[in-house]
């Protein structure tokens, strides 16, 4: 789950990590009583999940309570790249001296954490990865021992910091990588990270990205819930307790268990097929969980055909062929419906559903002929459209 700037800041500055003070604004008045309770100069930042939201005019500065006014109401409502600034974070603003750039992420090849720091920050990090990759300082971390203070400090000595930036720099990292750690992020990310005038190093920009598996023990995450953004399929899946990922194919999936589901992503692929979404009802595939996973890719106005790939382990082929039929007398389906069920029971699942064939609903015996068919079926039929 990512977060939005002033959501990251928040996190930030529960680890210590120094940030300016600020506050959020969906109104062009809330903006100005925030400037006034702030200061000024303050800063107007449109609160989109993309980057480059300074090039793209919405970021500015803003000297008076006629500026923040001017500049939030041409920032709010405003599209960058896609996105739709509804929200704005209104905070003190900085002198900056200088910009760098700093986070910790996985390192999954390596099963390492990753920290990396570098001088050139303010920009893309991934400009000055392909432009200049020396600029970046790396460290690689073994979770077990945690980042060190020599692998800290080696960091900023390597990425040639300001020496009167180092000492700042160093114990923000040391933070940073407890947000990273103890938060349960997959990613922290501070760019700018800056250097002010008088030499104080504080973070100007937050991304943070959390692990959804860590969700348990963080009942505090509910509020960047409610805040997330989703659309209309992934709400209604997340409404509806399913693991559900949007694509953007033409094949709606569906299998019990992350495995299984994968490999039918893969399966559709390799047949020439694109999948339009990943679905995993787990072990329980009753009426109910199948219903409910029908609609959701019903809603998908992409998808012309839909694959069920189910293998009967604990729970049995009927009870899935069951729970399809009465699925299907519950929802009215749009696309063709293709079946695979093999495993415990499968014999007595594919007769359940014999019954109910048609050129509607189909069963094949093995993954890759209900795929080929699946794809060939959504290759076939028109643009579903939606009124
Ligand atoms: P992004 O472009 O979407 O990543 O947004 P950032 O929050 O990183 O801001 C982009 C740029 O705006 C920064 O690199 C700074 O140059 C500038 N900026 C942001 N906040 C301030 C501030 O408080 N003072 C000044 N002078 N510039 C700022
Ligand atoms: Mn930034």
């Amino acid at each position: 789950m990512d977060l939005f700037e002033y959501q990251g800041k928040q996190y930030f500055a529960r680890f210590g990590i120094p940030v300016s003070p600020g506050g959020v604004a969906d109104t062009v008045d809330e903006a100005v009583a925030q400037a006034e309770r702030v200061g000024y100069p303050a800063v107007v930042k449109a609160q989109v999940q993309v980057g480059g939201r300074g090039k793209a005019g919405g970021i500015k500065l803003a000297s008076s309570a006629e500026e923040v006014r001017s500049h939030a109401s041409a920032i709010l409502g405003m599209d960058i790249k896609g996105h739709v600034v509804g929200r704005l974070w209104i905070e003190k603003a900085s002198d900056i001296k200088r910009e760098y750039y700093a986070s910790f992420t996985l390192d999954r090849g390596a099963r390492k954490h990753l920290g990396m720091v570098s001088a050139r920050g303010g920009i893309d990090i991934e400009q000055v990865a392909a432009e200049d990759p020396k600029a970046i300082a790396r460290v690689d971390i073994d979770p077990v021992d945690g980042l060190s203070d020599a692998q800290a400090k080696r960091l900023v000595d390597d990425a040639q910091l300001d020496a009167e930036a180092r000492p700042g720099a160093v114990e923000i990292l040391k933070q940073l990588y407890r947000c990273f750690v103890e938060g349960d992020a997959d990613l922290v990310e501070i760019n700018p990270l800056v250097l002010t005038p008088d030499g104080r190093v504080h973070a100007l920009d937050a991304k943070v990205s959390l692990d959804n598996n860590a969700e348990f023990r963080h009942p505090e995450w509910a509020e960047y819930r409610a805040t997330e953004v989703l659309d209309e399929r992934e709400q209604l899946a997340r409404s509806k307790g399913l693991q559900y990922i949007g694509l953007t194919g033409s094949v709606g999936i569906i299998a019990n268990g992350a495995g299984l589901a994968m490999s039918t992503l893969d399966v559709v692929n390799q047949v020439g097929g694109s999948p339009a979404n990943f679905l995993d009802i787990g072990g329980g595939a009753d009426a109910n969980v199948m219903a409910n996973a029908l609609e959701v890719i019903n809603t998908d106005p992409n998808v012309r055909s839909i694959f069920i790939n189910i293998f009967g382990g604990i729970t049995r082929g009927d009870e899935v062929a069951n729970g399809i039929v009465q699925a299907l007398g519950r929802v009215n389906i749009d696309a063709p419906i293709v079946i695979r069920i093999d495993g415990t029971n499968a014999q007595q699942g594919r007769e359940i559903l014999k019954t109910h064939e048609s050129d509607r609903l189909i069963s094949k015996p093995t993954m890759l002929e209900a795929a080929r068919t699946a794809v060939e079926l959504a290759n076939r039929a028109p643009a579903r459209g939606r009124a």
